[in-house]
């Protein structure tokens, strides 16, 4: 059957081309490695709790940082992280980290936590399981990750949904959420994302133990707004995670 055969040999040149492309370096899938979640058929309150405070339960409340950042501005984000020993955790995506080639390791370097964001911040609510395991393991192929494996769909979307659920345990990861929504992106003042954090707001409940503060580093008062809301942590008596 020669037609066959070289159908046979385009599909392995055609292959073996997109492995060159996407497959991430040995060394790197094997940072990536993890065993495979079991799937679900519903996602449980307690395991909605998980998602949202990040597998996490006690005093501690953790500060996220998602998309991109600047050099200017990250480098004053993780100034004043270490001036505090406050471990944060970014998840920055994919695309960014390509285009930013230092980040991985001056973030690592300043002991904070890397997690995945997608490669191309898409919208997991309106992908196939295959598109989003590819956005998990191109972010993967980008950068390694941290254990536990986390992964923050953009824009929070299908975070809570079975799809996505089983999805990102077959890449291996687990859905991270958040529990305050500081709307930082969108141009809010430094006062009003502090606000957001203390008072919480109409779309936002206020921080407490075991939380989650989503900013983004792309945030043009977000910089701003930490002491403000370092402030308001240590009034209400909750804790950080620390820098090892
Ligand atoms: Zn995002």
């Amino acid at each position: 059957m020669p037609h066959l055969t070289f159908f046979r040999s385009i599909v392995a040149v055609a292959l073996a081309a997109m492995g060159l492309t996407i497959a991430p370096a040995p060394s790197q899938a094997a940072d990536n490695a993890m065993p495979p979640l079991p799937g679900v058929s519903i996602i449980t309150a307690a395991e909605q709790y998980n998602i949202s405070h990040l597998y996490y339960a006690g005093p501690k409340v953790r500060l996220t940082f998602d998309d991109c950042a600047t050099q200017a501005r990250l480098t004053g984000m993780e100034n004043w992280l270490k001036a505090y020993n406050i471990q944060a955790m970014f998840f920055f995506t994919g695309r960014c980290m390509l285009a930013h080639p230092t980040y991985a390791s001056q973030l690592v370097q300043a002991g904070q936590l890397l997690a995945n964001h997608s490669y191309d911040h898409g919208d997991y609510s309106r992908m196939t399981a295959a598109q989003i395991k590819d956005e998990v393991r191109r972010y993967g192929s980008v950068i390694p990750t941290t254990t536990p494996k986390l992964c923050r769909p953009p824009y929070g979307a299908g975070a809570f949904s079975v799809g996505v659920y089983d999805a990102l345990a077959q890449a291996g990861c687990r859905p991270a959420f958040w529990t305050v929504d500081t709307r930082d992106w969108d141009g809010s003042t430094a006062a009003t994302i502090i606000g957001r954090v203390k008072y919480g707001d109409a779309t936002t409940p206020r921080v407490y133990p075991g939380g989650v503060i989503l900013m983004h580093g792309t945030g043009p008062h977000t910089l701003e707004a930490l002491p403000g809301i370092r402030q308001a942590l240590i009034d209400r008596g909750y804790a950080t995670f620390h820098i090892n």
